[in-house]
């Protein structure tokens, strides 16, 4: 018996040894709950957790893992609350939809995730895909591929002919009559029914389209496409399962029923109104900007043939206006939360929003605080993530310059650890 108590004693002592202890040694370090810069810190992770902070670069004892990023600016792992993880803008990208498998939307997503990962982005939201986004989000979790952490929202939400009804533009026999199970509702009732769809298939979120958008194959850009009674019926159904919304919106009459309704964070907000920011601020709704989608959308349809002819006039003419939007929000004190529309251009490239928001007005430590104690707060993990604080995940990325000086170096990540695991250095 004593025996098998030293044994077993033995098998926990390997264990708990097992959880590493590391020091940062960082040049650098973004205080985000602060809004400061602090000089020559040690961040002491050991496991997944941040199990201490402090000042100067602390020795380390026999066993402890010194990692140098004197030279770097340190800071959270980011969040980008708008992503498409599981497909990425090509010439082709219309005919796509006919000819992959589920599982070869699978094994590229894998790549894109992989890109999130490595350009400083620990934290997604995906804002609609097929359901496979849920399924990388639970392989990501078990460690079978690498990376960020997924808030999925499964397939969006849409009604009939919406941006997000997944036939729009077929054939008559191709086109179906989709409902609430592929996300096509038209009354409250199917709204309800498809947000509880989303949870027993797993989402995290729910995403709508409430108005008109530019790459899907109709007309209008920018109509409202749902009812108040049925954004009211997504609300509240989502509420009653703790799950987040997110509307769609460039125009403005659909933009404020969905605001109305409760809706917690506006996506694109391209021709929102005065009236509608101060609506935003009234109901504490949230703008989640995506201009790095705008400015691209807008320039590939320069390119002859890349988009559909329907789709041309409406990412020339949405696309541009973003930044100039997010610059008035912002000035009149709108709640931003950082989002790129990721997948509507190149994965791995969503640092590039800093550089516009900046540029747009925000000064850059807003916009890394809109990029990590905002929307983990939004998402309610902000115990455990969105900061580098005592007890968190270790969720910790560096940069080479100091940001607030030289925003573009956000494009340029060059250490990133999720939870406590180095993938880049
Ligand atoms: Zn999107």
């Amino acid at each position: 018996m004593k025996k098998l108590i030293l044994l077993f004693s033995l098998v926990y002592l390997s264990f708990s040894s097992l959880a590493q202890t590391s020091y940062l040694h960082c040049g650098k370090l973004i205080d985000v709950e602060k809004g400061k810069i602090l000089e020559e810190m040690t961040v002491i992770v050991e496991g997944q957790k941040i199990v201490g902070l402090e000042k100067g670069y602390k020795n380390a004892e026999d066993g402890v893992e010194v990692i140098d990023l004197k030279s770097k600016t340190v800071m959270p792992g980011l969040f980008d609350m708008h992503v498409h993880i599981e497909s990425e803008t090509a010439k082709d990208g219309y005919i796509k939809r006919f000819t992959l498998n589920e599982a070869d939307i699978a094994f590229q997503s894998v790549v894109y995730a992989k890109k999130t990962l490595m350009a400083g982005f620990t934290s997604v939201r995906d804002l609609g895909g097929t359901g496979v986004n849920s399924s990388l989000r639970d392989a990501i979790n078990k460690g079978y591929v690498d990376g960020p952490t997924i808030y999925s929202a499964g397939k969006s939400i849409a009604t009939t002919g919406g941006h997000a009804d997944p036939t729009n533009g077929y054939k008559s026999d191709l086109m179906g009559n989709p409902g609430p199970a592929e996300g096509v509702v038209n009354s409250p009732e199917e709204a309800r029914k498809a947000v509880r769809q989303r949870y027993k298939n797993g989402a995290d979120v729910i995403k709508i389209t409430a108005t008109g958008g530019v790459l899907s194959m109709a007309k209008n850009g920018q109509n409202p496409q749902f009812f108040e009674d049925e954004l009211k019926a997504i609300v509240e159904t989502a509420n009653d399962y703790g799950m987040i919304t997110a509307a769609h919106a460039h125009g403005d009459e659909g933009m404020q029923r969905a605001i109305r309704a409760g809706i917690k964070t506006i996506e694109h907000g391209t021709l929102m109104s005065e009236e509608t920011m101060e609506l935003m601020k009234e109901y504490d709704a949230y703008y989640v900007p995506t201009i790095t989608a705008g400015k691209s959308v807008a320039e590939l349809a320069e390119i002859e043939g890349y988009y559909p002819e329907v789709v041309v006039p409406k990412a020339k003419a949405i696309g541009p206006k973003i930044q100039d939007t997010f610059s008035k929000a912002y000035k009149k004190g709108v709640n931003i939360a950082f989002g790129t529309d990721a997948g509507v251009f190149k994965h791995g490239e969503n640092g590039k929003e800093f550089g516009y928001m900046v540029e747009a007005g925000m000064p850059a430590m807003e916009a890394i605080v809109s990029a990590t104690v905002t929307p983990a707060k939004l998402l309610k993990v902000y115990d455990q993530y969105g900061s580098i604080a005592k007890g968190k995940m270790a969720d910790i990325i560096a940069v080479e310059d100091d940001p607030t000086e030289n925003v573009n170096t956000m494009e340029d990540v060059k250490f990133v650890m999720k939870k406590g695991k180095i993938y880049k250095n």
